[in-house]
């Protein structure tokens, strides 16, 4: 059984311990304690031993004589009629006629053995009784026995020793400022008392994966130096099988007692999840989450029990989660924008050999949308490239090809491409370029690639914008959605043929004109009407429709219009541009790789055959004024 297994080791460890202990205290008892062996010796020996005046006490039996000598050690010999023997001890002063038994006091050595199988025995039965806990469940006193000594929860609550910081969160700001409220109050708890303020009892941490929501509940451990209990939810789900609730109660037990401390649940979601009344549901999750709803309630709060917890899936909370007096602080931890992108980045790159002339700006503008955990990773990976290619330190070139490695994957240098499909690509990837740099409003091209990607890309256009982008126009929309169809728009009026290497970004176009429609309201059939609403905001942003049938069948009729004439109007673009498709695909085609720079020149470059090259290049202007200068 998969829930056994962490605690199976130690288990036989501990009854091989106790085994060894027995015995050997048994054996050392008995040789100490209980008798000296009694050795044989001859007539003549006791004889010697009498004259010399050895024997302390004797003792002549029926078929034997025994006796001991002046150090306690104990003999026997044969008996021989001699007459004379009585006088002879009495001369050489040995007492006799008493029964010797043994030096040591026998009730000491009952005592001392009943013991010894007492704590045997105890040892034993707390061992069984153990795997019985394991396997039995959840009856509860049996359970008792297995919670709370340390011992088999040593992997559950961890007393934080990482000493995390706050200063090893970058960005994220809001959180630290919300989150330092609470490591003030348990410095100084007297300080909001007095003034009648309660603290919140929990905090609950939501954003996407790896933007640091469980680095920052280490980083509140680490400042506020006071006890830590971290568990996450699957544990409560998977270690204890049929314990979850037993699990919940002893952790707020353990933590009342050490208060002032945090409790720190991550992953919430894994027992917080909404109950329901579908046949499906889960009972044993169910009990967990009643249980840690009614001990939330069960603790004032002012006695220094700050629960946080943390989760990228806060929908699916339950609502008695999330009210007042439960969780009732919600801490938005989100993906960093740009200075939160450098901040991190520089973090990070403390811990490497960074050479000085990299500039964090740019690598931050290259990795729009990284999480902190990406962003980590890009510095890692830089490091590890430096290595390989013999260097004693990061430089910006190994920031920028790991930046594309997170993006994109590696780089699959013995991928085999036909020179036609190479060719193919080269025309997608900068049909995409050109459609892009062709209108206003869209980030400038950065550089375009045909190297495969392990990602399965087999090339792509980097655009980096030059700022950050919180809003974006309906203008900008569109001009994104006549971007992603120019790839194969591109191999269309080349090679009057397409290929399957638009998928994705069929995919990405139509995922745009369907949420312009249903989500942004920006059709003027639909005004401001939600059509769709957004499930999980952090994983995926996967939607529900909440439509009649008619009403879906026009948004779908409504979405394909908007792709074909933003498709049509990437055509137009290319037809008008065809010299430069044809110039700038041969480059690529050549260098595999095209910097934003070279792309630029190019498409700004007096073209050799003047009359329509000299009218596009004023349409350009014209059209595309920043983009061109
Ligand atoms: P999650 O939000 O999924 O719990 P984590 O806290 O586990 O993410 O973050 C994973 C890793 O990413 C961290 O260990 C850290 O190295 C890095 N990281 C994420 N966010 C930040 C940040 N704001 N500052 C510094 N490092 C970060
Ligand atoms: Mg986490
Ligand atoms: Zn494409």
């Amino acid at each position: 059984m998969e829930t056994m297994k962490p605690s199976k080791k130690p288990q036989i460890t501990y009854l091989i311990v106790t085994l060894v202990i027995f015995l050997v205290l048994n054996v050392l008892i008995y040789n100490s304690m209980i008798k000296r062996p009694t050795q044989e010796t001859s007539y003549y020996t006791f004889m010697k031993m009498i004259d010399e005046k050895e024997v302390k006490a004797a003792n002549i039996e029926s078929n034997q004589i025994v006796f001991t000598d002046k150090d306690g050690n104990q003999y026997k010999t044969g008996i021989i009629n001699d007459e004379d023997l009585y006088k002879r001890l009495y001369e050489a002063d040995v007492d006799f006629g008493a029964e010797i038994i043994s030096q040591s006091n026998p009730i000491i050595y009952y005592l001392v053995t009943t013991a010894i199988w007492i704590v045997g025995i105890a040892l034993l039965w707390r061992f069984i009784t153990k795997r019985m806990t394991k396997k039995l469940g959840d009856s509860p006193d049996l359970m008792s026995f297995g919670l709370g000594d340390g011992k088999s929860n040593a992997r559950v609550y961890v007393k934080s020793t990482s000493g995390i910081r706050f200063r090893d969160v970058a960005g994220e700001d809001e959180a630290k400022d919300l989150l330092t409220e609470i490591v003030n109050y348990l410095h100084e708890p007297q300080k909001y008392t007095e003034i009648g303020a309660t603290l919140p009892k929990g905090a609950l941490l939501v954003g996407p994966p790896g933007t640091g929501k469980t680095l920052l509940a280490k980083a509140v451990a680490g400042e506020a130096n006071v006890p830590f209990f971290s568990i996450s939810g699957s544990e409560f789900v998977q270690m204890f099988v049929g314990m979850g609730a037993a699990k919940v109660r002893d952790l707020f037990k353990q933590a009342k007692e050490k208060a002032p401390c945090i409790v720190f649940i991550d992953e919430i979601d894994a027992i917080g999840k909404k109950r329901d009344s579908s046949l499906s549901s889960n009972d044993e999750r169910e009990q967990t989450l009643n249980q840690l709803l009614s001990e939330m309630d069960g603790f004032e709060g002012n006695n220094g029990v700050v629960i946080l917890a943390a989760t990228n899936r806060p929908e699916s909370l339950d609502p008695a989660l999330l009210r007042p007096g439960r969780f009732d602080r919600r801490i938005p931890v989100e993906l960093p924008d740009l200075k939160g992108r450098v901040d991190i980045l520089r973090v990070h790159a403390k811990k490497v050999k960074i050479s000085d002339n990299v500039d964090f700006d740019v690598i931050a503008r290259t990795a729009a949308g990284a999480s902190g955990a990406q962003l980590a990773n890009i510095i890692n990976e830089a490091a590890l490239r430096a290595v390989r290619e013999g260097r004693r330190c990061v430089t910006q070139e190994d920031l920028m090809e790991s930046v594309e490695v997170v993006i994109a994957g590696y780089q699959k240098k013995n991928k085999i491409m036909t020179n036609k499909e190479k060719l193919t690509v080269a025309y997608h990837e900068v049909g995409h370029a050109l459609v892009a740099a062709m209108q206003t409003n869209s980030a400038p091209v950065t550089k375009i690639t045909i190297i495969p990607r392990t990602s399965g890309a087999l090339g792509y256009t980097m655009q980096v914008d030059e700022g950050e982008h919180n809003l974006m126009s309906k203008t900008e929309i569109l001009n994104k959605i006549s971007t992603f169809t120019g790839g194969r728009t591109a191999e269309e009026l080349i090679f009057h043929e397409i290929s399957t290497g638009a998928s994705n970004d069929i995919e990405q176009a139509t995922k745009l004109a369907r949420a312009m429609v249903t989500r942004y309201g920006m059709t003027d059939d639909f005004d401001m009407v939600a059509m769709e609403h957004v499930q999980n905001q952090y994983l995926g942003g996967d939607t529900s429709m909440s439509c009649s049938d008619e009403t879906a069948t026009k948004i779908d009729q409504m979405v394909v219009k908007i792709v074909t004439e933003q498709h049509a109007k990437a055509k137009q673009i290319l037809t008008d541009n065809i010299g430069k498709l044809h110039e700038i695909a041969k480059f690529l085609y050549e260098n595999e790789t095209i910097t934003g720079e070279e792309f630029m020149e190019i498409l700004n470059a007096k073209p050799e055959s003047a009359a329509n090259a000299s009218e596009n290049a004023a349409e350009n202007a014209a059209e595309n004024p920043t983009e061109n200068a």
